[in-house]
């Protein structure tokens, strides 16, 4: 999307829709022209007033044959009290693929144009309604996976990450001031004193690389984590995912997965959002490596980001579960699982020993065991203290915000070196630079294109 043009109206259908699904549906129209278009197509009987955020009630009419499309609410909001900031007018039809299709080329062909993915939102932050942090926040929160995912998105539209960065970013604008202040009125100034400028930068670099640690747990909770859970047939896989997802009653779907020989489960654990996939379905054969399942373990490894190998206490760590774990790639966090040891009698040890590592004991069956291994699980990725994450950077922020620590390590060395103080504001400048950058007060115009098409039609 580009920058509002003036006189430029945009209109699209703002809520899901699916056939026969939703019982309301929303086109949404900004601009100049919204009221206007309205006006031409709804129809309100009686006295009814177009006052600003003001329900009216009637039909939508095709003007070229006055034909009723649909029985509708509409609602206008005038600018500048609108999400956009300039003049919107909303449809409320009813939901359902007919009537609010008919009613948005009816919209369309009366001046409006179709909206791009995010130009709502990019309209809301051309005009001062919303920065950067807070329009990124819209579009995590539609993707929002988890409970703890939306909070934190909240958390972002609330504005505390804006604030956060702002206040970084102010901080930095205090000593470039000093430090132009000197290169261009030295001696008319008081001295300034270097170590006292170094000490600001560098807590201010120590905030910024706590915020890009901290945004490794925020990933997780928007992404969730890719989970594959291996090991040989029978040993328990199956009867794990189950009790994993029956625990939280939060399992979702039952896809199959992207093969068929995988399937891949969603399941929210403590609040991080996690996909499970099982190497389901493989059957004992003669085939050594069909019956270990070897290329569907490979698909179910490949793209993981943690990996659970069980293995049956009873039988012990074997050589095929060796054969397994060996087709872990390097680098992957992986946690090994023995099952089963509601079987094992009591005092008696299993045969085998696994290697060394992170490693649980579970019965799958009665769910002993599984609470130490959800925890054993997230730790290993890094996910265990979600729950006390106030903001979290995004991929995009995130890279900003380390190149800026970056630039205030160099300003740091740069002042270590005893140069003048003009050469202390370069990097400086940088760091600034790209604060700003998070926030959008300074942002390119191909950056914000990029931004605002990862939207969906209608925000
Ligand atoms: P998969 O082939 O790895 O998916 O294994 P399944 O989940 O299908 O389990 C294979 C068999 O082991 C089934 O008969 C399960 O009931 C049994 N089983 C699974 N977990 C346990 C456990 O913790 N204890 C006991 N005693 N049996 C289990
Ligand atoms: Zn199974």
């Amino acid at each position: 999307p580009s920058p509002p043009l003036p006189g430029d109206t945009i209109a699209a259908i703002a809520t899901a829709v699916a056939a026969g699904a939703g019982s309301v549906a929303i086109v949404r129209l900004s601009g100049p022209q919204a009221e206007a278009i309205g006006r031409r197509l709804f129809v309100a009987p009686g006295a009814q007033a177009w006052e600003s955020h003001r329900v009216l009630y009637g039909h939508v009419v095709d003007p070229a044959d006055g034909q009723r499309v649909d029985e509708a609410l509409l609602l206008p909001m005038r600018a500048p009290r609108s999400f956009t900031r300039e003049d919107v007018v909303e449809f409320h039809c009813h939901g359902g693929l007919v009537a609010v299709r008919r009613v948005l080329e009816l919209v369309l062909a009366a001046g409006a144009r179709l909206a791009g993915p995010g130009e709502f939102s990019q309209r809301a932050f051309l005009n001062g309604r919303l920065d950067l942090t807070r329009a990124e926040a819209i579009a995590e929160m539609i993707a929002a996976r988890s409970q703890r995912a939306a909070e934190l998105a909240m958390a972002g539209l609330d504005g505390g990450l804006q604030r956060r960065i702002s206040g970084l970013r102010e901080r930095l604008l205090d000593q470039l001031a000093e430090l132009e202040a000197r290169v261009d009125f030295e001696e008319d100034l008081p001295p300034l004193d270097g170590t006292l400028v170094r000490a600001e930068l560098e807590a201010v670099r120590d905030e910024l690389e706590r915020l890009v640690a901290e945004s490794r747990q925020g990933e997780l909770l928007r992404e969730g984590l890719r989970v594959a859970i291996v090991g040989r047939p029978n040993v328990g896989k199956s009867s794990l995912l189950n009790l994993l997802s029956r625990r939280e009653r939060a399992i979702v779907t039952d896809l199959p997965g992207t093969t068929r020989d995988l399937l891949e489960s969603d399941l929210v654990l403590d609040g991080v959002p996690l996909t499970l996939l099982d190497t389901a379905g493989i059957r004992a054969t003669d085939d050594r490596v069909e019956r270990l399942g070897i290329e569907r373990s490979r698909q179910a490894l490949a793209g993981a980001d943690a990996v659970l190998l069980l293995f049956d206490l009873l039988a012990g760590w074997t050589a095929a579960d060796q054969e397994l774990m060996d087709l872990v790639p390097e680098g992957v966090p992986l946690l090994l699982v023995g099952n089963k040891s509601d079987a094992l009698p009591p005092g008696a040890a299993s045969t085998g020993v696994p290697p060394d590592g992170p490693l649980v004991t579970i019965s799958a069956l009665t769910g002993a065991g599984r609470d130490d291994l959800v925890a054993a699980l997230l730790g290993l990725c890094g996910a265990g203290d979600v729950q006390g994450l106030q903001v979290a950077l995004n991929g995009r922020q995130r890279q900003l915000a380390a190149a800026a620590a970056t630039s205030l390590e160099r300003s740091l060395e740069t002042a270590a070196l005893g140069l003048p103080w003009d050469f202390w504001t370069i990097d400086l400048r940088g760091a600034i630079a790209g604060l700003g950058a998070i926030t959008g007060e300074e942002v390119s115009e191909a950056v914000l294109e990029r931004i605002f098409s990862r939207f969906c039609i209608g925000k």
